[in-house]
């Protein structure tokens, strides 16, 4: 399924879209629907049994008129330079529609962490560094993680930046273990922002969150912070989706009284695979991956990968929901909008809904700057109230130029960046 879809075909397109709209001339537009810079390197590695793996890394650079590239690296085995450059465009429109004064960038590395040890996981690390350890910094394009890395990573990824540069440089990579310089509230915070959007477009739509059942695609860090932060405010979870690292497939996992994130977390190992013979024993109906998304749920928020909502997986989506969050970026195809638009569904899209995670990394990189650290309350409150407002410019412009939330977002987005590159005189 994934191969017959390029999500950054779709980036391009739904940049083309509202770049018309907002009349660009073919200067920008040519500018903003490309990378400014693309690295490309090898990363050799002595593995445990003595022998020598090369893997393929890269570092994608979107955008950096209105501040330094900002975004993730991602470990996985079907990462290409293209899911990349999506990935690192939708950083700019996300650093953009949060309004925070940073860029987009992003990048990967072509693996599967859970055939690495430990130590070769670090050698990986500190590899990818080493390769581009001349591009990134904290002045000119900032890493944190994403799919498959973590904080642990993200420490040994500075320190060999810290040991190249001969220097403390906390502001190189965010993400970081609290403690080490990272932030109290930044494990929470992109799970957290989903549900402040949500929060505040239930009550848009005049809905309780007490009324209302979602079902969620993954079980990583976004989709565990949603579904804690969603049944705080009294949602409750019908089914969960996750990856079964040993089946290679996924499934969904039911629970018609709602799910346990508690009990989950109990059978889940180490790579986030939820075990299905103990789930059974649980009470939880085990389906196939896909059932996530045909639940009786009003909500649908889609955490794990690009075009999970694609032209097949949408025609199987209930009545009943009203509400899409997308959690994960690039979750949904260019066709399968066109069914929720004409569904008249509310879609928060992807670079405001799961904006929590970067717009707490620009918090880290303030608090290392000051090497001041805020407490736990005071960077969700931050958190919460950037989130809470970028949702409702979204939300009156959509309604104000009936516009698709999508359109309007971009819109915002796109208009500040232009304007950056303009003032600039880039273009
Ligand atoms: N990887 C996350 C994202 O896609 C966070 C990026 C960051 O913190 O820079 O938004």
């Amino acid at each position: 399924m994934d191969k017959t879809y390029n999500p950054f075909t779709t980036a391009q397109e739904q940049f083309d879209k509202v770049a018309e709209m907002l009349n660009l001339d073919q200067a920008m537009k040519k500018m903003l629907r490309n990378s400014m810079r693309e690295y490309h390197f090898l990363i050799p590695v002595r593995m445990d049994d003595g022998s020598v793996e090369v893997f393929r890394g890269f570092r994608v650079l979107h955008n950096d008129a209105r501040g330094p590239g900002k975004g993730g690296i991602r470990f996985h085995p079907q990462e290409t330079i293209d899911t990349v450059r999506a990935l690192a465009m939708w950083m700019t429109w996300k650093c953009a529609v949060v309004d925070i004064p940073l860029g987009g960038g992003k990048g990967g590395v072509i693996c599967d962490p859970h055939n690495l040890s430990s130590r070769e996981q670090e050698l990986l690390c500190r590899g990818w560094v080493r390769q581009i350890s001349k591009n990134v910094g904290p002045l000119s394009d900032v890493p944190a993680p994403d799919v498959m890395t973590n904080a642990q990573h993200m420490l040994w990824m500075l320190d060999e930046y810290e040991t190249i540069h001969g220097a403390k440089y906390p502001g190189f990579i965010t993400g970081k273990p609290v403690g080490m310089g990272g932030s109290l509230g930044r494990k929470e915070a992109t799970g957290y922002g989903v549900i402040f959007t949500v929060r505040e477009a239930l009550k848009e739509m005049g809905v309780r969150p007490e009324d209302t059942i979602a079902s969620v695609q993954g079980f990583g860090n976004v989709a565990r912070h949603a579904i804690e932060l969603y049944q705080q405010i009294g949602g409750g979870v019908i089914a969960v989706s996750c990856w079964d690292q040993k089946d290679n497939t996924s499934y969904t996992f039911r629970k018609t009284d709602g799910v346990s994130l508690d009990e989950l977390l109990t059978i889940t190992d180490s790579f986030g695979s939820i075990d299905k013979n103990k789930a059974s024993d649980l009470g939880y109906t085990v389906l196939d991956g896909s059932a996530w998304i045909e639940q009786e749920a009003d909500i649908l928020i889609p955490a794990a990968l690009e075009n999970q909502i694609n032209a097949e997986t949408v025609s199987k989506m209930s009545q009943r929901v009203k509400l899409i969050a997308e959690g994960a970026n690039g979750p949904t195809t260019i066709e399968a909008d066109e069914t929720i638009k004409k569904r008249n569904i509310f879609l928060i899209p992807d670079f405001l809904a799961n904006a929590g995670g970067v717009t707490c990394s620009y918090f880290e990189q303030v608090q290392c700057n000051m090497n001041y650290y805020w407490t736990k309350e005071e960077t969700l409150g931050k958190l919460d109230e950037k989130m809470t407002s970028a949702f409702i410019a979204v939300s009156d412009l959509a309604r104000e130029k009936k516009l698709y939330m999508r359109d309007a977002a971009y819109v915002i987005a796109i208009d500040r960046v232009a304007k950056a590159a303009r003032y600039r005189g880039w273009v």
